[in-house]
Formats: structure tokens, sequence, C-alpha cells
């Protein structure tokens, strides 16, 4: 009686770790029947925010950058580049012809940003910036042929900026974990031309840009087919080239091209078609920015790992296939993205990885296979949906300018002489270039979505993460481009 008691307690302990399990793939329903109508959201959404100012929860920013680097470009370029995670400082020497190999001409400076300056001050903030960037011109060699005029910077700040003009935007908000209140409502450029100032450096900021800006300039400097450029980092977001008149809210505004990039702010994005859980429902409301960044919370790096860390907490709080209930487990934000991928992506039979890592990161020791299966699963589950929801973004980016095949929208032209064109679209960022079954969800989705036809002629291109650094340079290019 006793072994039937202890089996029956047992079935039943996995059982409830078996419902959890069933409830989060029910809540993070991605079919492609849903996929599709949050393609047709975003693709909504597009039209309302560029319709007018705080016209759909997608603010649709204008960017003032109308023309793109070919390769033609020379000269000596600086850049700053603010991201969720990390700060660098680049220079480069273009020659005037194309470079297949960008990352060769460049020089980097990586450093993380240290956790006490993204909850400090302005001056705080921007002093350390401008430390990095005169440390980094006083290592410049003597008698190098480095120009001795006065540079000129383009800076790339990852965050929602209302730009007035190329070189010059005021913080919307902060995402990502950063919070340094008095920065709201300034000009972000301006403030960088103070810090530079104080420190005695004789550097013009000649260019104010979102990280995605950034990339789809370096993406349409190696391939001209490219439209729209994605960031799935630490943050996430997407820009793309628009027609000037589609931009309903900025008429009157003229750009030589006839297009501008907008910077959508896609993180923002919210749908009731979106597959949202009572553990997404969590996060948000613990988060320091709720009702804010909805689409993001279910994407990027910084969150994932937290979302699968309160799905363990659940099953844990369940049943004791964890042991006992780890304080660790109630820690926000302990589980770390990459850790959480490591953990997905081990192939070793036993889930050695798993198992060092539930222990290392929440002091759970010796889980036994069956739940360390089940934790790889809640990864795959939560991986798996944010992949798919991006990918549902960008066909949602290519619907809106007439890219995904069904010749409506934007079109105009009868079906039967609408090609499908070669569409690249660029994607950086480190969830993405260093998590290969993240990039597979992505592209299997893309393919489902569009069918194979269409997808054919879509090319993700991922930016390597040298590529990566190098999305600020082009920032004085443009500067160039629209100085002229
Ligand atoms: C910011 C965007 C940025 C993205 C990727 C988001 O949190 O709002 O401006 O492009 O992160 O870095
Ligand atoms: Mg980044």
């Amino acid at each position: 009686a006793v072994v039937v008691g202890r089996r029956v307690r047992s079935r039943r302990k996995w059982n409830k770790v078996a419902s959890v399990v069933r409830e989060l793939e029910e809540g993070c329903d991605t079919s492609v029947g849903r996929l599709r109508q949050v393609v047709d959201a975003m693709a909504v959404e597009m039209h309302a925010g560029l319709a007018s100012e705080g016209g759909s929860k997608l603010k649709m920013l204008l960017t003032f950058v109308d023309n793109l680097p070919n390769g033609t470009e020379r000269g000596t370029y600086y850049a700053l580049h603010l991201g969720g995670t990390n700060f660098r400082v680049l220079r480069l020497q273009l020659s005037g012809q194309p470079s297949p190999n960008l990352e060769h001409d460049v020089e980097v400076e990586r450093q993380p940003i240290p956790e006490d300056v993204m909850t400090s001050t302005t001056e705080d903030l921007f002093n350390f910036i401008a430390s990095s960037l005169k440390d980094f011109i006083a290592k410049e060699p003597d008698g190098s042929n480095i120009s001795q005029d006065r540079r000129e910077l383009g800076f790339t700040f990852s965050f929602p900026v209302k730009q007035m003009s190329v070189s010059s935007g005021i913080l919307i908000k902060w995402t990502k974990g950063f919070s340094i209140r008095d920065s709201v409502g300034r000009d972000v450029a301006a403030c960088l031309q103070e810090a530079l100032t104080r420190k005695g450096l004789d550097v013009r900021v000649a260019a104010l840009v979102n990280d995605t800006v950034g990339t789809l300039a370096v993406g349409h400097y190696h391939d001209p087919d490219t439209v729209a450029a994605i960031i799935i980092g630490t943050g996430t977001n997407a820009c793309y080239l628009e027609r000037i008149d589609a931009i309903i809210k900025c008429q009157g505004l003229l750009m030589t091209s006839g297009r501008m990039v907008v910077n959508m702010e896609w993180g923002n994005f919210w749908s009731s078609h979106l597959p949202r859980t009572v553990y997404d429902i969590d996060l948000d409301a613990e988060s320091p920015n709720p009702n804010d960044q909805g689409f993001e919370k279910m994407i990027s790096g910084m969150y994932l790992g937290d979302i699968v860390r309160r799905v363990i907490l659940k099953m844990s709080l369940e049943s004791d296939v964890f042991g006992p209930i780890s304080p660790k487990l109630s820690m926000p934000f302990i589980l770390r993205t990459p850790l959480m991928a490591a953990m997905h992506e081990d192939d070793s039979p036993d889930l050695r990885e798993v198992a060092r890592i539930l222990n290392d990161i929440f002091e759970i020791p010796d889980v036994p296979l069956k739940a360390r299966k089940i934790v790889v699963k809640v990864c795959d589950v939560v991986t798996r949906r944010a992949a798919r929801l991006a990918a549902a973004g960008i066909v949602g980016i290519l619907k809106k300018i007439g890219r995904d095949g069904s010749g409506g929208i934007t079109g105009g032209r009868s079906r039967n002489d609408m090609k499908m064109r070669r569409t690249v679209v660029a994607i950086e960022g480190g969830l993405y270039s260093k998590y290969s079954l993240f990039r597979e969800y992505l592209r299997e989705a893309v393919k489902e979505i569009l069918g194979q036809d269409i997808a054919k002629h879509v090319i993700l291109k991922i930016l390597s993460l040298t590529t990566a650094a190098l999305m600020t340079l082009p920032l004085s290019i443009f500067v160039r481009n629209i100085g002229r």
C-alpha cells in the first residue's frame, strides 16, 4: 500500500508539472492563422502611426534620413553607439570604393555599460560616454594620417527619440532597464555635445540615429535591395524605407529622394491577437515600465530568460520535482537569456548543461533528467513564440510596403505585373545572431506565412557581430549626404 501510495503521489506531481507546460503551450499559440492576424494588425498599426502623431502605439518616428550610404563615401568617420548592454566607440576610414570587408577598416572599442550608469543622472551618463571617446582619441597614433580637422561624430542611440532633425532629438522614454529620469524630454545630442565640450574635445555631434537606422545603413551599404532592418537583442525594434507621401503626418516635408527611413519602435506594438500568458502579465506588472513595450517583452533578450524563470517557479510551487522551492527562483532577471539559450541548445544526452545551470543560477541541485527535459521544453515554447512573433512583425512590414507578394496595399499595379522583387531585410542583435534555434524558428515562420514561392525572394541577412559593431559608422555619411 505504501509503495502504491508513493507511486500515485509521484504520478500526481508529474501530472501537475505537465499541465503547467500544457497551459503554457496553449497560451503561447502561434499557429499560422494567428500569426497572419498579427501580420495584419502590424500593417494596420503602421498606417495609423503614419497618419497622425499618437495615432497608434506604434510611434513610427521620423528620422530625417533619406539617403543611405552606397560605398562611394570617403573620409574618416567617428561614431558612438549606446546599446542596451554595450557601449562602443568607432573610427572608420572609407576610401570611396565599396569595401567588402568594412570590418577591416574600422577601429572599435567596446565596453559593457556599468549598471550604475544606467540608472544614474544624465550628466553621469554623458560624462561616461565623453570620457570613453576622449580615451579613444588619446590613443590615436601620432603621425597617423588621421585628419586633425574638427572631428565629426555620429551617435547611435538605441532608445526612442523624437527627432527634430538628423542631428537632434528628444528622448521619449527609456527602455531595456535604463531609467535616468532627468533625461526624458531632453535633446540627447545636445547633452552629448555639452559633455564633449566639458571634456575639452573639439568634436561635433553631426548625426543622431536609432540603432535600427544604423543597421539599415550598413545593410544598404552592402546590398542596395535592403529595405528594412530589425534589431533582436536586449531590446527589439525595426525601421524601413517609406515613401514620403505615405507619411501623412509629415506632409509638406521635402526629402530629395522622396523617401524617408521610419523608426517604428515596434517594441511598443500591441494587438489583442498577441498570445499572452499570465507570466507575461506578471512580468509586465513587475517591470519598471508597465503597460509599455509589450511586443518587446515577448521577444527580446532582456525578457525571455525571465519568462522561463517564472514558469519554473510556478512548477516548483505546484510540485516538488525541483526539490524544495529555491528562493533564487523568485529573483527577477536572475536567469539571463544567454544561459536560457545554453539550456535550450544543450545536446548532451543527459542534459548536463541544463543541470549545471539550474544548480549555478537557482541553486537547485540534482534535477532529475525528466525535469531537465521539461525545462528544455519550456525554453523551446518561449523562444519559439518570440521568434515567430518577430517573423510576423517582419511580414507585417513587407505587407505595408507591398513586398509580401499580395500586390495589395501600396501596389496600384495589376496582379500580373506584380513580380516579387528581391527583398533584403537586415537583422542584427545578439539574440538573433547567437541563438541558432531562434533564427531557425524565425525563418521557418516567415516561410509558413508567406509561402515558399514568395519567401524565396525575401532574404534575411544576418549582420555578424563584427558588422553589428559597425552599425554606427555610416552616420556621418548621412550627414555628408544631407549637407551636400
Ligand atoms: C528601443 C529601440 C531600440 C531597440 C533595439 C528598444 O528598447 O526602444 O529604440 O532600437 O530597443 O536596441
Ligand atoms: Mg544593440
